[in-house]
């Protein structure tokens, strides 16, 4: 395959960039100031739509006793740290975009194709891909497959592709109040419905949500979606379903199912990297994968006495960065330098 992707042939153009990373969890983002100080930019590209893996997905206002030098600090706090430090590098994010495809262009260099179209291309990729990719729970509504992507979304991406459309929410965590409350206004009409009268949600954004309810700009039933109605995934009503059984129509052109995420390798599996246990094998020196230029860092890599801490991923990112180096800039010499000594790194910190 040629490497010349170009948007005069009908294609999209392949962005090129140093090193493409998949995963924009604790790890990814320490590699990305790996790589920055030896002048390596980097792209980013993680499903969910936000940096932080699963210190944000999973335990966000949870302590984390154990980085060092931080006594204490929550996974939001993490990350919100390692975006600070990494943004000198300037660093590439594609957010809500799975990692799906995988080529190897006749220079040698990697092509890296996501479900929404981008192509990144690169002499290095770096899989910071942890447990895999949080996928959203599917609710067990039959067909619903049909609708998705077209009136059925697990995730709002653009706010204004929901306004004017009579919305259903269900849920009651955070994503099912949070977006009730930011489409409220922009819908026709915004129904929330959850199978009980108590929410996971912050508390404030549950009282707002009654509040929205009193006011009568939103509607709220104890009830579950049995079927949807429609046709060629265009949604036009769901059968709902209260507490008691009952079951009655409902009008709604948008359906925001938000029961949760799920962590699934994905398309990784299909790489070719011979994983075990879906796990991919790397050595400790420079925490590279069986094939050449593919590098594995994180909770996604497997070597004998491998931890599944943070600490470990930013040790494997800074070994990582070293060999990836040599991989980009086959002719350079790489000269070991510390950031508190050396001037040249101080000035791609913006310290200097
Ligand atoms: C409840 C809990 C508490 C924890 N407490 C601690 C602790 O105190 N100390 C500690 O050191 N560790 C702790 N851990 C473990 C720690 O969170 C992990 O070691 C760390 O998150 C691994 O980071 P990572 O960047 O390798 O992967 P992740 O954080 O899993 O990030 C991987 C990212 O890759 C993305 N991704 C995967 N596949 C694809 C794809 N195909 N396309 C696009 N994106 C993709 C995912 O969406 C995700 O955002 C805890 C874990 C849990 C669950």
């Amino acid at each position: 395959m040629n490497g010349t992707t170009t948007a005069a042939s009908g294609e999209t153009a392949a962005i090129e960039t140093d090193v493409i990373i998949i995963g924009a969890g604790p790890i990814g983002l320490f590699a990305v100031f790996e790589l920055g100080l030896l002048d390596l930019k980097c792209h980013l590209v993680d499903i969910l739509d936000r940096a932080g893996g699963q210190c944000t997905e999973l335990y966000p206002e949870k302590p984390i006793y154990d980085i060092p030098g931080i006594p204490v600090l929550t996974g939001q706090e993490l990350t919100d740290r390692l975006l600070q430090q990494i943004k000198p590098f300037h660093a590439q994010f594609h957010f809500g975009e799975m990692a799906s495809g995988l080529t190897r262009l006749d220079d040698g260099r990697w092509q890296l194709a996501t479900d929404a179209g981008t192509k990144l291309t690169a002499p290095v990729l770096v899989i910071a891909a942890g447990g895999g990719s949080f996928v959203p729970k599917r609710p067990p509504v039959p067909g619903i497959e049909a609708y998705e992507g077209k009136s059925v979304f697990y995730a709002v991406r653009r706010m204004e592709a929901f306004r004017g459309k009579d919305i259903l929410i269900a849920g009651g965590g955070d994503s099912a109040l949070d977006w009730t409350l930011n489409l409220a206004p922009i819908a026709k009409s915004l129904t929330l419905v959850h199978h009980r009268d108590g929410f996971r949600a912050a508390t404030h954004s549950v009282n707002r949500m009654r509040e929205l309810v009193n006011e009568g700009k939103i509607a709220f039933h104890v009830a579950s979606v049995k079927a949807l109605h429609g046709t060629d995934g265009a949604l036009d009503s769901v059968t709902l379903a209260g507490a008691d059984k009952k079951e009655w129509r409902h009008q709604a052109n948008a359906f925001l199912p938000f029961f949760g995420l799920t962590i699934k390798l994905g398309p990784i599996a299909d790489f070719g990297l011979n994983l075990h246990e879906n796990l991919i094998p790397v050595d400790t020196a420079k925490f590279e994968s069986p094939t050449p230029g593919i590098f594995a860092i994180g909770d996604i890599n497997t070597y004998p006495g491998k931890l599944k801490l943070i600490l470990s991923g930013f040790h494997e990112a800074a070994l990582m960065a070293q060999a990836a180096f040599h991989v980009c800039r086959p002719n350079e010499k790489l000269r070991f330098q510390y950031t508190t000594s050396s001037s040249s790194l101080q000035k791609k910190l913006g310290v200097a």
